[in-house]
């Protein structure tokens, strides 16, 4: 029998136009799909083919407890190799709530260590009381209490740095849905400052900013194709300005 009298192994009645190259199976026009050099394969086994969602993308788990915790591991247990395991959507939403959530942990983990350890906490309690004139568990409160606006700011101009140095270096594929995606899941490295300060060493800073550099680099090489070098050259730039804004 040829192709064209043969119907599609997934719709009944549907005719066939093609084999599926990878079940054998036949495909109707609705059914057809190509895998990456261009051969006809079906819907079934294109949906097997392609990478797997992020957990706190996923259909399954999606923006949850769970689907956040698994994301964080999948993040830090192997920067180099992350982005290129996950499909990449074009919509940044979730990424970048995923970031800010992680910038709120994040200082707010390291806010916890300055109280515990820092000389300074209460100077810098001290200063906003003299500052703003407000007492001194206000000023605290306040301290906390700002760390989501915090969160949000980071982000974005952590984003908008990145976007700025990738075009100065003229990489035209440089979009705003995927960089907001980048940044978004690498951020999860500021969960590292779980990690306390051992006297006068920031040990958790150091990993954060290990990490995020790992993240960051291995992402621009995989999406842009960039060189070790450029790649470098580019995640440096926002971070140097980064560090001196922040700190
Ligand atoms: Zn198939
Ligand atoms: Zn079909």
């Amino acid at each position: 029998m040829s192709v064209s009298q043969r119907t599609c192994s997934h719709h009944e009645g549907a005719p066939a136009i093609a084999v599926c190259i990878r079940c054998r199976g036949d495909i109707c026009a609705e059914c057809h799909r190509v895998d990456l050099r261009g051969m006809a394969i079906c819907q079934p086994c294109a949906r097997q083919l392609s990478p797997p969602n992020i957990p706190f993308e996923s259909q399954s788990l999606g923006p949850t407890p769970g689907g956040f915790a698994q994301t964080v591991i999948a993040v830090l247990s192997a920067p180099r190799s992350f982005f290129g395991r996950y499909s990449q959507p074009k919509h940044w939403g979730l990424a970048a709530t995923f970031g800010m959530t992680c910038i709120a942990i994040g200082t707010l983990l390291n806010t916890l260590w300055q109280k515990a350890f820092a000389d300074d906490y209460t100077d810098r309690l001290q200063h906003i009381h003299d500052e703003f004139g407000v007492a001194s568990h206000i000023a605290e409160f306040t301290l906390f209490a700002t760390i989501p606006l915090t969160a949000v700011i980071l982000y974005f101009l952590h984003t908008a740095l990145l976007y700025v140095a990738l075009r100065a270096f003229a990489v035209k594929e440089a979009s705003w849905p995927l960089l907001a995606r980048i940044t978004g899941y690498s951020l999860a490295a500021y969960l590292l400052l779980i990690f306390p300060p051992i006297g006068q060493f920031s040990l958790g800073h150091f990993l954060m900013i290990l990490w995020l550099f790992n993240l960051e680099v291995s992402a621009v090489r995989h999406f842009f194709g960039l060189g070790f070098w450029k790649s470098m050259g580019v995640v440096l730039l926002p971070f140097m300005v980064f560090i001196f804004a922040v700190g």
